[in-house]
């Protein structure tokens, strides 16, 4: 194993013990044994409506869940799961079923006896949360994992005499207050919070589990991921298979791109043996996003996929993967160093360019005014290939042309060269400022020169306006591109980087699945002083017909969008779902289950009307205060059902006015926000 996965520079799916659920295998055990990447989803009805339950889960199943998982908050619902089943195998659907249990043991070992799997929340399983910060003494300490012990045996014996596998779902906003008192709420704290859980069914020798560490933030969720592979295998020499989810990713475009960011980074790895996108959407719309999201590693083997350096173990990683450091860089103009990374718009696509074609990248031109408005996801550059404009410009927005036509260019302040290797080593002149040029993170002979190159020049004067443009066409981009950032810091290459993605997908879903994997995966680790996301010609030909973007869901997110909008809006959306540049307000909102007190997906899209100028508010709206409060993790405010019709209002992890009518709890909240000078009133 290479530090938390089988290899840095190539993908191979991490070697993890085969589990049984129901007749559904998992994992990859070796000896020419792996199982496919299961897809899954859970019911958002009542537990108690047998007909409804039955009726959504035949929609996932028909949609190609592999497993459904229905919520069991107390045993009246868990002994209707019997219910459940045997109406689902009484018309011929046999798809293992999955309790999710949070608090009540007695449910757990209820459902244990009927369903194929149970999930265990181990903050709250026995274990406890009232946002307390208790210190805890060794010897208090040992006490609880003594009272866990006792507690959660009962259970795992259940689950050995039945055959029944089981998930220790740790989710980083349900740390229980011992965890909390000892490791914060850490990606070390979700992870020690599963291996205690771990550690007692190993003593009774039961190893049907699968392990997860949900987090909304994809970046804590992937550092607690790639941690706990890490120290499972350190600790016992193997590992679990993973069930990867982000937690309450929202909905539409952000929550795919939150998923995919989250659990693409993690496949890139090799990490993952079954996936759930939560989504607040129908339940069935998540697969067609999970099976995307998998197909992508279809491909699968060594085999076919290209390397920058041979695999082999690498003497040393000069970053940390289990935590977030940005790469250390100097900066050019806005780029690089203290400067949120910044986002290139590729217009090269579009023959003559106008004032409108810039409203696709943030700037509208105001004839009446003669001023330009300046949204909070604007493009800083734009890419024209060859053309110069013959407008002027908004005074934040600057231009890359090649090298020829910047030559002609008049106006040496707005327009910048992009070189490659061979144009730059030739070139006459070049910008006294900021440069920027091309570097193949390919396999062949021009990326070896272009490392050459590297070599050669980073060391000049000349060199300190340089900012490098990593690309790859590999299949494997991602590790490629991450290989080339490995040598940069190993030979003290200080420039900062744009990273450069294109797409030849085909449906929308695909497209923002790709450039997040992508882009996504390297920005967590810290890599990437900019992105410039571009389509390949069939790839925007297809996305300017409008019929063409109607994804695989039969939702349509393009709707008014040109191409190089839905470019933009998903550069920005990316940076904002890896926190690395806030531009809009986040939401954090749970995908919605059978304890869900209203309308989540009306709510949710009524707050966003309302809140959604708040550039770099989190709101969090969430079904239930009995998972709720835990659950919204790092939001600044929240929205939480407390009883029909009623809504809780959080500020963080404190009640701010409890028990309001549902009617007028969105004015209340705006209320909350105004008190909290959060507001701003909106511009129209
Ligand atoms: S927070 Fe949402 S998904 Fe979680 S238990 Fe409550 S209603 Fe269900």
């Amino acid at each position: 194993m290479q530090f938390y996965c089988e290899s840095i520079t190539s993908y191979r799916r991490l070697r993890t013990r085969e589990v049984k659920i129901g007749d559904l295998l998992l994992g990859n055990p070796g000896n020419g044994v792996i199982h496919p990447v299961r897809l899954q989803t859970m019911t958002t009805t009542d537990t108690m409506d047998t007909m409804a339950t039955v009726e959504q889960s035949i929609r996932c199943i028909e949609a190609g869940s592999e497993l459904v998982r229905i919520t069991a908050p107390s045993k009246r619902e868990a002994e209707n799961l019997l219910n459940i089943k045997n109406e689902l195998r009484r018309r011929g659907y046999h798809t293992p079923l999955v309790a999710d249990i949070h608090f009540t043991p007695n449910a757990a070992e209820i459902a244990a006896r009927i369903v194929e799997k149970v999930r265990v929340n181990p903050g709250n399983y026995v274990d406890k949360k009232k946002f307390e910060l208790i210190e805890y003494s060794d010897a208090d300490y040992a006490e609880e994992i003594d009272r866990i012990r006792e507690r959660f045996t009962p259970l795992i014996k259940i689950c050995k005499e039945y055959g029944t596998a089981m998930r220790i779902g740790t989710n980083h906003g349900s740390l229980s207050d011992r965890i909390m008192s000892r490791y914060g709420d850490t990606p070390m704290g979700m992870v020690e919070s599963a291996m205690e859980f771990l550690r007692i069914a190993r003593d009774e020798s039961y190893h049907n589990i699968v392990l997860s560490m949900k987090a909304s933030n994809p970046q804590v969720m992937v550092q607690a991921y790639r941690l706990l592979v890490k120290i499972m295998f350190d600790e016992f020499g193997e590992c679990y298979p993973l069930h990867l989810g982000v937690t309450e990713a929202g909905d539409g475009e952000d929550g795919r791109i939150k998923s995919a960011i989250g659990i693409g980074t993690l496949m890139e790895d090799g990490l993952g043996d079954t996936i759930r996108v939560s989504l607040t959407e129908d339940p069935e719309l998540e697969i067609p996003v999970c099976r995307d999201i998998v197909k992508r590693y279809a491909r699968g083997h060594p085999a076919g996929i290209n390397v920058v350096q041979p695999a082999g173990e690498l003497p040393r990683l000069p970053y940390s993967p289990f935590e977030y450091k940005r790469r250390d860089t100097f900066a050019i103009d806005n780029i690089g160093n203290r400067h949120v990374p910044v986002v290139i718009a590729d217009l090269s696509k579009l023959k003559k360019i106008s004032h409108a074609d810039l409203i696709s990248v943030g700037y509208t031109y105001d004839e009446a005014t003669d001023k330009w408005n300046i949204s909070d996801a604007a493009a800083d550059f734009i890419f024209t290939a060859d053309q110069l404009l013959d407008f002027p410009l908004p005074g934040t927005l600057k231009v890359l042309v090649y090298p020829d036509t910047w030559q002609n260019a008049a106006d040496k302040k707005k327009y910048f060269p992009l070189f490659d290797r061979t144009t730059y080593s030739l070139a006459k002149e070049r910008s006294a400022e900021l440069n920027f040029v091309m570097i193949d993170c390919g396999a062949g002979s021009q990326h070896l020169l272009d490392l050459a190159f590297l070599d050669v020049y980073a060391t000049s004067e000349d060199f300190k306006t340089v900012v490098l443009c990593l690309s790859s066409k590999n299949r494997n981009a991602m590790q490629s591109m991450r290989q080339v950032f490995i040598r940069l810091m190993e030979k003290n290459i200080r420039n900062p980087v744009v990273l450069i993605t294109d797409s030849g997908n085909n449906t929308i879903d695909e497209h923002l699945i790709h450039f997040a994997t992508e882009t996504g995966a390297l920005l967590l680790d810290g890599f990437g002083d900019g992105i410039c996301l571009g389509m390949t010609a069939a790839a925007y030909a297809s996305v300017n017909d409008r019929q063409a973007s109607v994804n695989a869901s039969g939702r349509n997110y393009l709707q008014n969008q040109t191409p190089e909008q839905f470019i933009n809006n998903t550069a920005f959306s990316i940076l904002q779902a890896t926190r690395t540049r806030i531009s809009k307000t986040e939401y954090i909102s749970c995908p919605s289950c059978g304890r869900t007190l209203f309308d989540l997906q009306e709510t949710t899209a009524r707050i966003r009307a309302v809140t959604n100028h708040l550039k770099g508010v989190k709101i969090a709206i969430m079904g239930c205060i009995v998972n709720g409060p835990g659950e919204m993790a790092d939001a600044d405010f929240g929205y939480v059902g407390s009883g029909p019709g009623k809504i809780t209002l959080y500020k963080g992890k404190e009640i701010m006015k409890r028990n309001v009518n549902s009617d007028i709890a969105v004015d209340e909240l705006i209320n909350l926000l105004k008190e909290n000078q959060a507001w701003v009133e909106p511009i129209n």
